[in-house]
């Protein structure tokens, strides 16, 4: 049978798009063009996800007219309708479904069943249920990207008012602790040399073994210990799982968990935040990237803000912008805000004008591009460990592009003295 799978949004969906992509090829199935089936992994985070999505899904059905389009994924989940009307060749699957339904249709060429998103159990379990751990398990057969991602986590108890994934993903539950090891230490073996831990809320990351809890520093020491030759990077992690702990634990590795931090603002003024239902303000957000500092020197600390959220003045955008240089940031991922249906934030009525939207937008981006390079120009003379990538290009631990050339092969670390930033903001060594 031959299978494509297209992926779109966050790092959990490209680790569960590869993990799907794995078990079929272990099933003996070949990713190709003109497939038999083509799973799309969609994403709900704007509206421009979804539009992307539905474009995905209609894309798949012209460049594979006899195969079966499976879609699956967050926006599937909260909008099944909205893909299974486009084409009766289309079905919507829980994601834990999807390889068994691909298996069927594509081997017998039988319809499948619409099967139910996310099983209640697991959204309302704790841990992950046996369907989930199937996605998240073991990917070691898999032709490796040079970084991989491990899914330890999976949902969010919080209710961020412009949010729909928490609807989408359910409760939050963590990864079984050995399940999660067993999986870096086969991906050291696999000569991956770095691994990201990856989920919605990895901070609410909490288990046991041997009747001990393990939060998600506990859990890191442990991966480290197993598997001491792979670098680990944390993904984005929520303000509230940022602990004492974590830090005190990422400045005695010396870099082999990467001393950089996705921590998402969202906002600079605590007004917005607030009606965000954010559970911190914007002066708590200042003192933790003070504190991390402290314990960290280096930390590179990216984030994810949104312009424009309903009832955004130009005074709390301003403050944004001053908290966001205060941070310097290493990276801002800037969002326009966009309405997600079912969400409290998209039935306000004081919606900020798209043009409005788009001028913030263009602002904090450059902002955020300024800061990025005096991040990058204060690293001059600094050594780290580069993991090359693809084209000449290595990740740093501070989550910088650098250019290595040919000097080492993809997926191999090596430690370089940055000399420069070319005008690209990329380092050279
Ligand atoms: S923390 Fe907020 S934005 Fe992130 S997934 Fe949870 S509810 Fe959504």
């Amino acid at each position: 049978m031959k299978f494509l799978v297209v992926n779109l949004g966050c790092k959990v969906n490209r680790i569960e798009s590869d993990t799907i992509s794995a078990e079929l090829s272990e099933h003996g199935c070949v990713e190709g063009d003109d497939a038999d089936v083509v799973v799309i992994n969609t994403c709900t985070v704007t509206g421009e996800a979804e539009k992307k999505a539905r474009k995905a899904t209609r894309r798949a059905l012209r460049e594979n007219p006899s195969a079966r389009v499976l879609v699956t994924g967050c926006a599937a989940s909260i909008n099944p309708d909205e893909f299974t009307s486009i084409d009766p060749r289309v079905r919507v699957v829980g994601k834990s479904s999807v390889v068994a339904s691909a298996l069927r249709n594509g081997s017998q060429g039988t319809d499948v069943q619409e099967l139910a998103t996310t099983p209640r159990s697991a959204r309302n379990s704790s841990t992950l249920s046996e369907e989930e751990l199937a996605t998240a398990k073991d990917r070691s057969a898999q032709g490796y990207r040079t970084r991989v991602g491990i899914k330890i986590q999976d949902g969010c108890n919080n209710a961020c008012t412009f949010c729909i994934v928490h609807v989408a993903r359910g409760k939050a539950r963590s990864r079984d602790v050995d399940s999660c090891v067993d999986e870096a230490v086969r991906l050291e073996q696999a000569g991956v040399r770095e691994a990201v831990l990856s989920g919605i809320d990895i901070g609410n990351y909490h288990s046991q073994k041997d009747a001990r809890d393990i939060d998600l520093c506990d859990l890191l020491q442990l991966i480290r210990e197993a598997a001491p030759r792979m670098r680990l990077r944390i993904s984005s992690c929520e303000p509230a799982g940022v602990t004492d702990k974590l830090l005190h634990f990422i400045a005695s590795e010396d870099g082999m968990v990467c001393r950089h931090l996705h921590i998402p603002l969202q906002s600079g003024s605590s007004r917005v935040l607030a009606q965000m239902n954010r559970p911190y303000t914007a002066q708590d957000y200042v003192a933790l990237v003070r504190k991390v500092r402290e314990i960290v020197p280096k930390m590179s600390i990216s984030t994810d803000i949104i312009v424009g959220f309903p009832g955004e003045t130009d005074e709390d955008f301003a403050q944004t912008m001053e908290v966001a240089r205060a941070c310097q940031f290493s990276k801002i991922h800037v969002f326009r805000y966009s309405k997600r249906k079912g969400t409290p934030a998209a039935v306000r009525t004081d919606q900020i004008p798209d043009k409005v939207k788009a001028q913030r937008a263009h602002d904090l981006s450059k902002l955020g591009w300024i800061l990025r390079l005096e991040d990058a120009q204060a690293r001059i003379g600094d050594s780290e460990r580069v993991v090359a990538l693809e084209n000449g290009i290595g990740m740093s631990e501070s989550y910088h592009d650098v250019h290595v050339g040919n000097d080492i092969l993809p997926g191999k670390m090596k430690t370089y003295t940055f000399t420069g930033v070319a005008k690209d903001g990329i380092f050279t060594v």
